[in-house]
């Protein structure tokens, strides 16, 4: 058996993905070619981009009003290339909710002003703030919240709606690391983006989700290559797209498109599938007097789950012992320290099974 990985990012991919892949590799569909050494502008591969993006449109139901745009530069990249887009060099809106967002605002001081609206870091980012917290500029050209902060474990469970909050600036929400895992309320959204590598597939491509009537007003020093409106109108051909990372994540689209859970299928089985394995690990932490996760009950993530021993001294032999029973990366992340367990679509129930009852086995015997 294949052991369980649950590395934040890049994180695991379902064996049936894996396997197609590999059957696929040095020839797709009779070609005589790989889809790594296709033309960008072949037809073979255009039929890959195709489908890719038709099923992203399906399975998240993107209403025809926004472009899907596959690029290059992870969401890094996406903190500079957001500003360069939207912010005319002005005011702009933060939501600070753990290191992501505060990554994001930092990165936008390069090119406009930001602001923050409200921030949890007062409390060590141990929630979402809730939106009737937030103090909104009226002014801002957009205001920017992470919904789903991957390192503290954060989760917007619910997109505020900003006209009820005075605004009329249109919503970005970086969603790298739950995109897919629920519907998204395209409503009250002007611009969604995710790097791959978290909850869809291999790194190095990035999807962005944009309202039409955003493109057009990227500043004059915004690189060509990264330009919303450059890139929609070539079909995000204007320079060579990441190819194989899209034909992998059309892999993936496609596995998601057949999950069920009783009537329940694609994103809705997903959404369905993932509160169940989170409800199994945060109960099994809760009913713990070792094990702990101190993000407040309304925010806790469905994807990302940190989790502190009683006694970090023990913390080596957790992990050394998780990887004998097939429990791969669960290490924290080197700011917050602990452990740290994502269990993104590909993570099957089972994995979650397995560390909880790892969990309840090291609890009695080493605690
Ligand atoms: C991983 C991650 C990023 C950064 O992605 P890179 O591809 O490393 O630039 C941005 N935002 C969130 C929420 C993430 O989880």
């Amino acid at each position: 058996m294949r052991p369980y990985n649950f590395s934040a990012g890049p994180a695991t991919i379902p064996l049936e993905v894996l396997e197609r892949a590999a059957k696929e590799m040095s020839d797709w569909h009779g070609c005589g070619m790989g889809v790594m050494e296709m033309s960008h502008r072949g037809k073979e591969f255009i039929s890959i981009y195709e489908q890719a993006e038709s099923n992203f449109r399906t399975l998240l139901n993107v209403p025809p009003a926004f472009k899907i745009l596959f690029m290059q530069g992870g969401g890094l990249a996406e903190n500079a290339i957001v500003p360069l887009n939207l912010s005319r060099g002005l005011d702009v809106d933060f939501v600070l909710s753990g290191s992501w967002s505060q990554k994001s605002f930092k990165e936008a001081m390069r090119y406009c002003s930001p602001r923050i609206a409200a921030s949890s870091e007062p409390n060590g980012f141990r929630d979402f703030p809730h939106p009737s917290t937030w103090d909104v500029n009226p002014k801002a050209h957009y205001l920017h919240i992470c919904t789903n902060e991957t390192i503290h474990g954060v989760e917007c469970h619910a997109l505020p709606d900003l006209k009820s909050l005075g605004s009329d600036a249109p919503l970005v929400i970086d969603f790298s690391s739950h995109v897919l895992s629920q519907p998204v309320d395209w409503h009250r959204v002007g611009l969604a983006f995710a790097g791959a590598q978290k909850n869809i597939g291999p790194a190095g491509l990035t999807i962005v989700v944009v309202r039409e009537d955003l493109l057009e007003q990227a500043l004059p020093i915004c690189p060509s290559a990264f330009e919303y409106a450059t890139v929609a109108k070539n079909s995000s051909m204007y320079n060579t797209p990441p190819t194989y990372s899209i034909y992998m994540a059309g892999l993936m689209f496609e596995w998601l498109l057949t999950q069920q859970e009783g009537s329940l299928r694609g994103v809705l089985a997903m959404q369905r599938r993932n509160q169940e394995k989170a409800r199994l690990l945060y109960e099994a932490i809760d009913a713990s007097s070792f094990f702990s996760n101190p993000v407040s009950l309304p925010s806790r993530s469905w994807m990302n789950v940190p989790f502190f021993l009683a006694d970090p001294a023990k913390d080596a032999i957790f992990l050394k012992q998780a990887h004998e029973r097939g429990l791969l990366q669960l290490k924290g992340h080197k700011s917050v320290g602990g452990m740290r367990a994502s269990i993104y679509n590909a993570m099957p129930i089972e994995g979650v099974q397995a560390l909880v009852a790892f969990l309840k086995d090291f609890e009695a015997h080493e605690a």
